[in-house]
């Protein structure tokens, strides 16, 4: 796992599976972790992480529903989480799903957990919206397209955005079930803007981008998502993303675009 400090009030960990990436937010005497690291160990040494570099956590906030970005818990156990009205949607129409799939996931790959993932009642936050963090506020925007839900933060006095399951330099757009071609495109317009005034951008798997690569990113995926949307399974993909695992998720974007 890899910890990288953008800004004195910002610390991105990397995790070692899918690159899945955390955010430490920090503002006066409180801070937020968004977003979570995939493994045991990670998750296990995440509030050491954070107490060395003086963030005390007190929420935890996740960009989407999916169960890798959700287990911030097993981190920081006391500590509530702050979620779009669109996340806490999904999570009450898919009771026990994250769950389900954080099972099958360590069964497969052999991982033992401390005990099960609690989700106890999540607080729901205003997307558009703002969100106080010391005496400082996170903006809030939506970001549906890749699932249905989701929402990106920007942290305006880092020049920080964290967008989740965008802008990755190492997966092609990904369009799940429930997600979709067209609202994905208009995630892509909202984040342009907010591209165009950051110093770094976390995507919610891969390293941390400067603008101009973030920038690059975001114009491959929109070409790549107009080509899935005009010539469907044969769409070029973005040229640095073209490993077979890439072209299994194009194939399954190509089924999915079609609903
Ligand atoms: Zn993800």
């Amino acid at each position: 796992m890899r910890a990288v400090g953008l800004h004195p009030d910002v610390v991105v960990v990397t995790s070692r599976f899918w690159q899945t990436t955390c955010t430490l937010i920090r503002s006066g005497e409180e801070a937020f972790c968004l977003d979570s690291p995939v493994l045991p160990d990670e998750l296990e040494l995440l509030p050491a992480i954070a107490e060395q570099a003086s963030f005390r956590v007190v929420g935890l906030l996740a960009t989407h529903a999916d169960w890798d970005h959700l287990l911030g818990r097993y981190a920081f156990p006391d500590a509530p989480l702050g979620i779009a009205e669109s996340t806490a949607l999904r999570l009450r129409n898919e009771p026990g799903d994250a769950q389900r799939k954080l099972r099958a996931f360590d069964e497969s790959n052999y991982i033992e957990r401390p005990g099960p993932l609690g989700l106890p009642g999540p607080q729901t936050l205003p997307v558009p919206g703002h969100c106080g963090l010391g005496e400082r506020e996170l903006e809030l925007h939506p970001a549906d397209g890749h699932t249905e839900d989701g929402m990106a933060v920007w942290i305006p006095w880092a020049r920080v955005l964290a967008c989740g399951d965008y802008l990755s330099p190492v997966e092609i757009p990904m369009i799940s079930d429930g997600g979709s071609l067209s609202a994905y495109l208009a995630t892509l317009d909202r984040l342009e803007r907010l591209v165009g005034q950051a110093e770094h951008v976390v995507p919610g798997h891969g390293t941390p981008l400067d603008a101009t690569r973030a920038a690059a990113i975001l114009r491959e995926d929109r070409a790549y998502l107009s080509a899935l949307r005009e010539q469907g399974a044969d769409a070029p993909l973005p040229l640095a993303r073209r490993t077979g695992e890439q072209r299994r998720i194009h194939g399954e974007n190509v089924t999915a675009a079609l609903h």
